[in-house]
């Protein structure tokens, strides 16, 4: 799961509830609601800390930022351009709905946004660019990328989405360097879960302990199915 807006509007179920860090952050950092005018793309998500240096150590432009496997949906708002600081891993959410996220993360108010979306039958979008900072947990928004996966922290992930998520993660490790391990804190590298970054990063459960305990299971994916 991703952000939720400070005020939110009436909701699909679909959208109700993606996740939302920024919001939570928000009220913790004590920052008020700052209005409803439409952001334009470098409006920046309350709380990710706005004292963080300049995106120095972006992404080498040579790597890819786009996965060429991916459909490739740019979002126009919510997110931050060459924001990235560093590329730790991939942080894995759940949507908490079904259905594709573009529609949802493009909208101004929303405040948040993911690099991918992958659905229940493995198909996947990008949204964000790897060299851009998406909005999807807090203050790791900087240092790393985020899939969000549909369906239900209820539910585990099924084949297709582990398989899909997999290939997202060998990409990265192509691309990146990103490490074949799990990432347990902020501070750590890998394959991690939105929940591990406590309340800096909103204080959510995404994506629930069914869906963290898959990320052996995609990490092991990666190793048989798409080795380098
Ligand atoms: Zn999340």
């Amino acid at each position: 799961m991703t952000h939720r807006k400070p005020k939110p509007r009436p909701l699909s179920r679909r959208t109700a509830m993606v996740c939302i860090s920024s919001g939570l952050v928000a009220t913790a950092f004590g920052v008020v609601d700052r209005g409803e005018a439409p952001g334009p793309v470098r409006t920046e998500p309350q709380g990710e800390g706005r004292a963080e240096p300049p995106a120095a150590a972006a992404p080498e432009p040579g790597r890819q930022a786009w996965m060429p496997e991916a459909t490739r949906k740019p979002l126009s708002v919510n997110f931050t351009p060459g924001g990235l600081r560093e590329m730790r891993g991939l942080i894995l959410h759940v949507q908490e709905g079904e259905n594709s996220l573009h529609t949802h993360f493009s909208d101004p108010a929303v405040q948040s946004s993911a690099h991918f979306w992958v659905s229940q039958s493995g198909e996947i979008e990008q949204y964000v660019s790897a060299h851009d900072r998406a909005w999807a947990q807090g203050t790791g928004n900087p240092s790393w990328l985020s899939v969000e996966t549909s369906g239900f922290a209820s539910r585990p992930l099924t084949a297709q989405q582990v398989d899909s998520v997999a290939r997202i993660y060998a990409w990265g490790m192509a691309q990146y360097g990103w490490l074949l391990e799990a990432a347990t804190t902020p501070l750590g590298r890998g394959l991690g879960v939105h929940r591990m970054g406590g309340r800096d990063w909103g204080g959510h459960s995404c994506p629930g302990p069914l869906r963290s305990a898959q990320a052996g299971e995609i990490l092991g994916t990666v190793r048989t199915r798409y080795p380098r």
